[in-house]
């Protein structure tokens, strides 16, 4: 990269994260001001790059370099936030597409890249994530579009209210034979680049993942009149529950599952608990370990409730695969970075990005930056200029190399 490369970065991070819909804070959800001006702010730097730019309907930001070929590379990420965000999650990604283009200086290439500013990744605002992504590949179910914010309005509103026009959402997707491919930058959210001291790890793959929600029922009782011994305390189960949750994914290399979320009826400090409902995530990237998990987790569920004598509901809320990063785009991103010398340390993912529904109509890869201590969604976020600087030039020798090679 550029002599100046850090420098100019870390003024483009700053700046979009001034952007935000509150004072204290960056908080950038979907069709917001703060998001308007970012998607202003980052299509006229996609526009001094020689970009055309424009928004979809839906509110994807897509700045496209003409090739010699239509036929498309996609490099990119999100720039709207979760609540008291970081600056780099999403952004690092979309800055580095646009460090690419730049670095190209009008030099043509066999195939077109297009940098695309994904609309509402989080799902901060909707409760559905990957919005945009969904939408350009024709993912977007129409059920969908009508997920409200905490004011009810809808994703259908909110795009109406952005001047978009519903009906073009699906002739705008990108069909699989226009895209050669989707590459991604993120900061690792997680501490196991750090640990090994490596500035860019590649992406494996993406977890697949199980939600559930899972309660046990038992009898609400005085806290100071029923005995210990004639008690069915939906607490206690739930407690055993955890811990065994807990010891199973201990067990399994690579397995992680969190309960995240309690509810206690009738929650009150001289009652004893009558019904617990918890939720349940659990992540693996071989999806046979996951169910495997997840079938004997299970039944320590049933014999929890079975030995207090309670009644159990387990509930399956939502369930993805697990996604394999193309082998093609995986080697084209390991040798540049043998190539700079540094090594190819290969890390699954267990957050999902907008690769995941990229996956769908082309070959995805992913590179990871190192952030300090694994933090994000968190002011505290925060990958080193020097480490950007080295996954700039990693995805520049890969673009150079795909040029080159096809
Ligand atoms: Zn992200």
């Amino acid at each position: 990269m550029k002599a100046n490369f850090q420098k100019s970065f870390v003024e483009r991070i700053e700046a979009l994260g001034k952007l935000s819909e509150e004072a204290d804070k960056l908080t950038r959800p979907s069709f917001t001001p703060s998001m308007r001006a970012a998607n202003v702010l980052v299509g006229s730097w996609m526009s001094a790059a020689g970009m055309t730019v424009r928004q979809d309907t839906i509110g994807n930001l897509i700045g496209r370099y003409e090739g010699e070929n239509p036929k498309t590379l996609i490099i990119g990420s999100h720039i709207d936030t979760v609540r008291d965000a970081g600056k780099y999650d999403g952004t690092l990604g979309v800055l580095l597409g646009l460090a690419i283009v730049e670095a190209l200086e009008g030099k043509k290439l066999p195939f077109s890249i297009e940098v695309i500013a994904f609309c509402d990744e989080e799902g901060l605002r909707f409760h559905l994530s990957y919005l945009g992504s969904r939408a350009i590949v024709g993912a977007l179910d129409e059920k969908q579009l009508t997920f409200a914010d905490a004011e009810g309005i809808s994703i259908a509103e909110a795009i109406k209210q952005n001047g978009g026009v519903i009906s073009r959402i699906p002739q705008e997707a990108k069909k699989p034979e226009e895209v050669i491919g989707y590459l991604e930058a993120h900061i690792e959210q997680g501490p196991v680049l750090e640990a090994m001291n490596l500035p860019i790890g590649i992406v494996s793959g993406i977890a697949g993942q199980s939600r559930f929600e899972i309660s046990f029922t038992g009898e609400a009782g005085h806290a100071g009149t029923v005995p210990m011994r004639l008690r069915r305390d939906a607490l206690c189960a739930a407690a055993n529950f955890i811990l065994a949750v807990q010891a199973e994914a201990i067990k399994t290399e690579g397995l992680v599952a969190t309960v995240g979320q309690l509810t206690v009826e009738p929650s009150a400090s001289n009652a004893i608990p009558g019904r617990v409902t918890l939720s349940l995530d659990i992540r693996h990237q071989e999806d046979k370990l996951r169910q495997f998990a997840i079938e004997s987790i299970k039944s320590s569920a049933e014999n929890i409730a079975a030995g207090e004598g309670m009644l159990h509901r387990w509930t399956l809320i939502s369930e993805s695969p697990s996604l394999h990063c193309s082998p093609k785009l995986l080697n084209l991103l390991k040798e540049s970075l043998i190539a700079a010398k540094y090594p190819a340390t290969m890390i699954s993912s267990g957050a999902g990005h907008d690769g995941v529904q990229l996956s769908r109509i082309t070959e995805i890869a992913m590179l990871f930056v190192r952030c300090r201590g694994g933090i994000s969604h968190n002011p505290l976020e925060y990958a080193a200029p020097s480490d950007i600087e080295i996954a700039a030039d990693v995805l520049l020798a890969a673009v150079m190399t795909l040029a080159k090679n096809g």
